[in-house]
């Protein structure tokens, strides 16, 4: 359908400007060329007889973008939620990453995996597998198999790892290597470097990296500043650098061309939050997976309204859902928990807000997605909300807070850039 035109005909909700959101009671979004060319009360003339899809009473809004999960943890959610991040991993994290070693649970796993996200509200993601070649490049195919835009990450991790799930610097950038070079398949799907974290990847590893980014001309996605036990072992483990965005930095692994997201950023300081100001880099703000992991509460509300680039991930599997739904409740929730116990100067996040990280906040890490602004990629999800839509007296947008608070998160029908894919 990627070319042709069409409209759906509902009740659309957007919000093209940070904070605001623009309501359109029973009217049409056309699609032209995979893009947006309008929202109208009725049919412009040049329409004449193309398609519309007639989803009267129904929700219509931009479909969402989850900026950091992890495809290879799917196994492991709803595990261990009472323990803290370090003795997670290796009770449950670790174990189960390993297990992609095997090709056929690669294949079960992953499978599953890309089932549920269609379904879900989430059109576009940036998603880590494990260290696997094999394994990642099977999930890329899923998700491809699947009409899912994605960026796709086989993770690299040669220190501080349990000897059973561990990569030697050589063997992770032959790997590394070897895996672009199996990606160039993919259309939808592209590769993301993706080292782990400072606190996984050796200096030696990162410098090898950075220069795999330039001959390759790659996106970058990590974790940083995401626990207290991190900056306690950064100096150990990065001596020279004052912030984690450095330790980045220093090998041209933060911001530039290719785009970063760093997720996380729960205590970034004044620093490193303008060195990511400056560096153009998203921060995947993920809320659910930092009360899960006692991490703590990242400065969301400030960093959207500064204008810094910010977007929501769920973090599977230590945020114990894909349902992005769920990570926009969450940051509104310890936003307000901020708000009340650490930032008394800066107001909570609202809804509204919320809706626009989990669009266009992370939307535009994949150019012009997450709004209905006549040019941006056709990402639309059509949504039932007749069983929770209440006696009739709500407004859309009280209509579409109660699909988010209340629904399990599964949508009726998805279109990403004008392909119709569920
Ligand atoms: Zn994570």
């Amino acid at each position: 359908m990627t070319n042709s035109i069409f409209a759906l005909l509902g009740d659309i909700i957007h919000t093209p400007k940070a904070g605001e959101v623009e309501i359109h009671y029973g009217s049409y979004l056309v699609c032209r060329a995979g893009r947006v060319a309008g929202i109208y009360p009725r049919l412009p003339e040049w329409f004449e007889n193309e398609e519309v899809i007639d989803c009267t009473g129904k929700l219509i809004i931009p479909g969402m973008v989850d900026m950091h999960l992890h495809a290879a943890q799917y196994g492991a959610r709803g595990f261990g939620m009472d323990l803290e991040q370090n003795e997670w991993l290796h009770n449950f994290a670790y174990p189960e990453e390993y297990c992609f070693e095997f090709p056929e649970y690669a294949e079960k796993m992953y499978t599953s995996f890309a089932d549920e996200l269609l379904h879900s509200t989430t059109t576009r993601a940036c998603i880590y597998g494990s260290v696997h070649t094999d394994a990642t490049v099977t999930l890329m195919k899923k998700l491809e198999q699947r009409g899912l835009r994605a960026y796709v990450g086989k993770v690299n991790m040669d220190r501080n790892a349990p000897e059973y799930y561990s990569e030697t610097l050589d063997g992770s950038v032959e790997e590394t290597l070897r895996w672009l070079e199996l990606s160039n398949e993919f259309k939808k799907v592209k590769p993301i470097l993706t080292p782990k974290c400072i606190f996984n990847v050796s200096d030696a590893l990162m410098e090898q990296l950075g220069k795999i980014r330039d001959s390759h001309y790659l996106p970058v996605q990590s974790c940083l500043s995401e626990t207290k036990g991190e900056l306690e072992q950064r100096g150990e483990l990065c001596p020279d650098c004052n912030t984690g965005a450095e330790a980045y930095s220093r090998f041209g692994m933060l911001g530039g061309a290719g785009g970063c997201v760093m997720a996380h950023c729960v205590h970034s300081d004044e620093n490193e939050l303008e060195a990511l100001s400056r560096a153009g880099a998203y921060i995947a703000h993920c809320p659910a997976s930092n009360l899960n992991l006692s991490a703590g509460i990242a400065p969301a509300a400030r960093c959207l309204r500064d204008n810094m680039h910010i977007g929501l991930g769920t973090d599977l599997a230590a945020g114990e859902s894909l349902n992005l739904c769920t990570a926009i409740t969450a940051a509104v929730k310890v936003s307000k928990m901020h708000a009340l116990t650490v930032d008394t100067e800066t107001k909570p996040l609202s809804l509204v807000e919320a809706l626009y990280m989990a669009t266009k906040g992370g939307g535009e890490f994949f150019g012009q997605v997450g709004s209905f602004e006549p040019g941006y990629d056709f990402d639309a999800l059509v949504i039932d909300d007749s069983p929770i839509a209440g006696n009739g007296r709500c407004t859309l947008l009280q209509r579409l807070e109660r699909f988010i608070y209340l629904s399990d998160g599964k949508v009726e029908a998805k279109f990403i850039k004008g392909d119709k894919v569920l």
